[in-house]
């Protein structure tokens, strides 16, 4: 059995195009079922539904083959142990700071004060500020980071935007570009020695997909 782990929502959706070109149809949608193992049309392949945080991991363990994740996933996780032959141009958006409108966030920077930033990327703006040379208290936090601002948690937070649209309905502005996020296929390095001649197909027609795209 091949093992493919994604997240249900968007990752899910933008997915289902690159398994069609696969010839792979699952046969539950898992944004209606409870079920977290999905089969497939193909009798050798079978989805897992986990939370975006937790596909790294799955794949990492082997405990599925493959995967889809977020670039953002994958710089907080560190995948340096798993093999990522594609970008597959999904769930695009970019990781920015943002802060409550008239927030003087360039003037704080210079004058060196330290900064309250919430996030639930602490090691991607960990890793931003430092380079910055910008002192910041992270604080952690794991959804609704627009509100941090508004209620006196945070200064800024440091989250994921498309449209700006979240943004803008809070009174919040984008002020800072940290880096650019789109979905890549990552693999399972033991797998993808052992079971090449299985994996190799599909991620061949993910591939030609994508650079169609
Ligand atoms: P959970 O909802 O379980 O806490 P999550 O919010 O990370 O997890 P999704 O919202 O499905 O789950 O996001 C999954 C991935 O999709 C993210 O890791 C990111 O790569 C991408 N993504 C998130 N938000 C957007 C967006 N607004 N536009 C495009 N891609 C996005
Ligand atoms: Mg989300």
């Amino acid at each position: 059995m091949i093992t493919l782990a994604l997240s249900k929502g968007r990752i899910f959706e933008e997915t289902l195009p690159l398994l069609a070109a696969a010839g792979i149809t699952p046969l539950d949608d898992p944004d209606k079922s409870r079920k977290l193992i999905i089969g497939t049309n193909r009798d050798d392949v079978q989805l897992v539904i986990v939370r975006a945080s937790d596909v790294p991991t799955y794949v990492e363990h082997g405990a599925a083959d493959l995967g889809i994740a977020g670039s953002d996933v994958l710089q907080e996780h560190g995948g340096n142990r798993l093999y990522m032959p594609l970008d597959l141009q999904i769930a695009r958006c970019r990781l920015m700071v943002a802060v409550a409108k008239g927030f003087d966030y360039n003037g704080s920077v210079q004058r060196g004060a330290r900064l309250r930033v919430a996030t639930k990327y602490t090691e991607s703006a960990r890793r931003h500020f430092a380079a910055k040379g910008v002192h910041v208290d992270l604080i952690k936090l794991y959804g609704s980071m627009e509100l941090a601002p508004l209620v006196g948690l945070a200064d800024a937070i440091v989250d994921l935007v498309s449209t700006g649209g979240t943004l803008k309905a809070n009174s919040l502005e984008a002020v800072e570009h940290i880096y650019e996020v789109s979905s890549r296929l990552i693999v399972n390095q033991a797998a993808m020695k052992l079971r090449r001649n299985r994996l190799q197909p599909i991620i061949d027609a993910f591939a030609s997909v994508t650079s169609a795209a």
